[in-house]
């Protein structure tokens, strides 16, 4: 465990999280009431999440499969019987007083996430995950001395999944959150969407001496962005060493996370904490999972992203960084993969060549409208079959490929299709040889010294003179071919 394992001022840092995430079903987890987000406050409500006295939960069967669907990608043990208990609080945004979840018995056990660290690969065991059900929510946003509630969150469905100890720095804990967010879009369980809140976590965090037995955890609520959970962790990284140097205990307690300041603060302690007297819900039953269920998920499981990856490294030759990048957005990947089979269906862009540009083009042009624009440049006229022909373009030396991707531009721009875009525009690439003969001549005559200089050894003269054709071409000579045959009127420089 201590080799390789990184070190805060001296000290190891152990960390578990607790993810909460949404789960996608239509409806909520034990009503008929709509699952969505957005609505105008109070309108997804009915007298089960309303808490009226004499309304009976109904379990939605969509909820279990989803999670038995997280559980099975993350490798865990599916749990025949499981319990569903009331854990007792009180808050303004819990109508029943208490929330449904489970504890004893939860519906899935063990399990784990391989993560890839800058450190290497790294396995992180999950200890559970369980199903429950959301709390409402308090708004105090330009209401003053008020506070309104909103209940349309209450009742939707949650997993929550529990590492175990297992993660050691702030960069090891969001590597963990991106795979596991990753895995949950990958397999539709849940849009894990933070901004939204259907993505949230709570830290616990821990330091020790390398090599003594843990320390005391503190717990850290509800952070819902990657760059908090850093940001929080390295503050409280800080606060727990300065207070075992100061000589002080830690206390075990919830903290909360202050994004304004970038600390820690406390929100209650544990040994004072409530009881929250936990017993099994009377109103449902123990939950028994057919294993056709989860015979069903299991066949229906999609593709997992790590297993993607590895594919198109070995199958397509992909760089790993590049491959982790396309696969880290399922829209992408999809867009990539649709662009390949096109590529493999013709002879003239087969293979690496093809395959190679197309790629770079994805990971240029495409990924940076898809991260200003969304999904949307992924179909119409930027859908790979109306981009793919560029590329053929940029295959049969017709076009540049960097013309290539000013026309991806415009037709992200002016909702054109691409090829439209080239033949308007006349920006075929000049490889006719007797044209670019002409133009490298031109260019070597205006240019004797460096003609000189270059013959004499200066080989870096070479790329001078390919910018000087170019730039005569208006950037519309073939590149390639201009090399060739300015090797061969110059010869190789003798050094
Ligand atoms: P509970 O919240 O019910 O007390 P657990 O004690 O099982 O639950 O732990 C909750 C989370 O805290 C888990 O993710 C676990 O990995 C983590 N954890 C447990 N002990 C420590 C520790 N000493 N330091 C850091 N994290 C811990
Ligand atoms: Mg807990
Ligand atoms: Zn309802």
């Amino acid at each position: 465990m201590s080799e390789g394992t990184p070190l805060f001022r001296g000290y190891e840092v152990v960390v578990g999280l607790e993810v909460h995430t949404q789960l996608l079903t239509k409806t909520k987890m034990f009503c008929r009431c709509e699952n969505r987000f957005g609505a105008s406050p109070n309108t997804l409500v009915c007298p089960v999440c309303l808490a009226h006295p004499g309304s009976l939960p109904v379990l939605n069967p969509q909820a279990v499969r989803l999670g038995l669907r997280a559980g099975l990608a993350a490798g865990c043990t599916v749990n025949p019987v499981s319990v569903f208990e009331r854990k007792h609080y009180f808050y303004p945004d819990l109508p029943k007083g208490y929330q449904i979840s489970q504890y004893a018995h939860p519906l899935l056990s063990g399990g784990t996430l391989r993560v890839r660290t800058s450190a290497g690969d790294r396995t992180i065991r999950i200890h559970r995950m369980h199903l429950e059900e959301d709390a409402g929510k308090n708004l105090h946003a330009g209401i003053p001395d008020k506070s309104h509630v909103d209940l349309n969150r209450a009742g939707v469905p949650l997993l929550e999944i529990v590492s175990e100890p297992d993660i050691r720095s702030p960069d090891e804990a969001v590597d963990y959150l991106k795979r596991l967010r990753q895995l949950l879009r990958a397999t539709r369980v849940s849009d894990g969407n933070m901004e939204e809140g259907s993505f949230r976590c709570d830290i616990n965090l821990s330091v020790r001496r390398p090599g003594a037995p843990f320390g005391t955890r503190v717990e850290i609520k509800n952070v819902n962005s990657f760059r908090f959970v850093h940001k929080a962790m390295l503050h409280e990284i800080d606060r727990q060493i300065d207070a075992v140097e100061a000589g002080e205990t830690i206390r075990q307690e919830t903290r909360l996370f202050d994004p304004s300041s970038g600390t820690t603060k406390p929100m209650r302690s544990k040994e004072e904490a409530l009881d929250y007297r936990y017993f099994p819900d009377p109103d449902l039953p123990p939950l028994r999972v057919e294993e056709t269920m989860v015979e069903e998920e299991r066949r229906a499981m999609p593709e997992l992203p790590e297993h993607r990856v590895t594919r198109l490294v070995e199958t397509l030759s992909l760089p790993l960084a590049d491959a982790e990048t396309i696969v880290g957005e399922e829209a992408l990947a999809a867009y990539f993969e649709e662009g390949v089979s096109l590529l493999e269906a013709t002879p003239a862009t087969r293979g690496d060549k093809g395959r190679e540009r197309w790629l770079s083009l994805v990971l240029s042009e495409v990924l940076r409208e898809f991260n200003r624009r969304g999904e949307g440049v992924l179909s119409g006229v930027t859908a790979p079959s109306a981009v793919v022909p560029l590329v053929g373009k940029v295959c049969s030396g017709d076009l540049s490929f960097s013309q290539a991707k000013e026309v991806y531009q415009k037709a992200v721009e002016e909702g054109v299709d691409p090829l439209a875009i080239v033949s308007r525009s006349n920006l075929a690439q000049i490889s006719g040889e007797g044209e670019l003969l002409s133009l490298v001549e031109a260019v070597l005559a205006e240019n004797p010294s460096e003609v000189d200089a270059y013959r004499k050894g200066k080989d870096r003269l070479f790329a001078f003179f390919v910018g000087g054709v170019m730039k005569k071409s208006r950037g519309k000579a073939n590149p390639e071919k201009v090399g060739e045959i300015l090797r061969a009127k110059l010869g190789s420089p003798s050094s």
